[in-house]
């Protein structure tokens, strides 16, 4: 019997299938998967890296939102005894109940990547490592540094968290069809310690956002506008010796850190 035909993509889902078996290789080898690796995979598609997941490791889940393409593989299942696939949206499948140690590799929708990167890394206690195709800009902001337009909330929270690879560009000839945007592949490992405590944690991000909020503005204004008293904003400024009037964009991922201690450590009460 003939395979059925693989389904027609569908734009609105970030349906850009990759064709080429040697980028497939180069994910793969990227995740160092052992044979009793569990994998998580984000939009298996039309199976071209769950196969090769499925080879290279013990147990691969895969979440896929689009019944046409759950269908069609189902019907291929029968060859890949160690894939568990979920009929759902990866933005709201429950992935905390995945076993702690799970490797997340994916080719991530790109419409969703930025709500799926934040996820992924508010779960990071279960997630080791994660190798992840993203457009190019999504895969700049990641690595950005301070003082440079990429730098942004995004690039703050993930490096707090995990250290960030660019590990290679991929052609936009290796999708069917081809993206309007350019792709890379990217590599996150998680930091051996957690820098801040649960609470602490909470804390960071609500400043990081609301530093970020107004870009334009110095950043003792844009946590003004979220809510943040001007007086212990300034006063941790300085006690960093940072200046009255930098910008969200000019802060380090530690100086971040510290400056949540201190506005908190001072035990002021206008706090968001
Ligand atoms: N992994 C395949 C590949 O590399 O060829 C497909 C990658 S394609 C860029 C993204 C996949 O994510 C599509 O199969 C799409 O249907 C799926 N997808 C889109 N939104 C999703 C969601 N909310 N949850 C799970 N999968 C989703």
């Amino acid at each position: 019997m003939d395979s059925p035909l693989p389904p027609a993509a569908i734009k609105r889902l970030g349906q850009n299938f990759l064709v080429d078996p040697n980028i497939v290789r180069k994910i793969v080898a990227l995740a160092e998967l052992t044979p009793t690796d569990t994998v998580l995979e984000i939009g298996p598609g039309r199976g071209i890296l769950t196969e090769a997941l499925c080879r290279a490791t013990g147990r691969v889940t895969a979440i896929e939102v689009d019944p046409r393409l759950h269908a069609y593989l189902t019907e291929r299942q029968p060859q890949l005894s160690n894939l568990a696939l979920v009929l759902g949206d990866a933005t709201t499948y429950p992935i905390d109940h995945l076993p702690i140690g799970t490797i997340v590799v994916a080719n991530l929708p790109y419409y969703l990547s930025t709500p799926l990167l934040f996820r992924l890394l508010d779960q990071r206690n279960r997630f080791p490592r994660m190798v992840l195709m993203l457009q190019n800009e999504v895969a700049d902001r990641l690595v950005a540094k301070p003082g440079s337009s990429d730098y942004s909330v995004l690039s703050v929270m993930a490096q707090c968290a995990t250290d960030i690879a660019k590990a290679f560009k991929v052609s936009h000839q290796c999708f069917r069809p081809r993206p309007d945007v350019g792709s890379a592949v990217v590599l996150l490992r998680r930091k051996k310690q957690r820098e801040l405590g649960p609470e602490e944690e909470s804390r960071f991000a609500t400043l990081v956002k609301a530093a970020f909020a107004h870009r334009r503005k110095t950043l003792v204004n844009s946590l003004k506008d979220q809510g943040y008293e001007q007086k212990p904003v300034a006063a941790a400024l300085e006690s960093l010796n940072l200046s009255p009037s930098i910008r969200a964009e000019l802060l380090s991922v530690e100086q971040f850190i510290e400056l949540t201690r201190r506005i908190y450590g001072t035990g002021f009460s206008g706090l968001p």
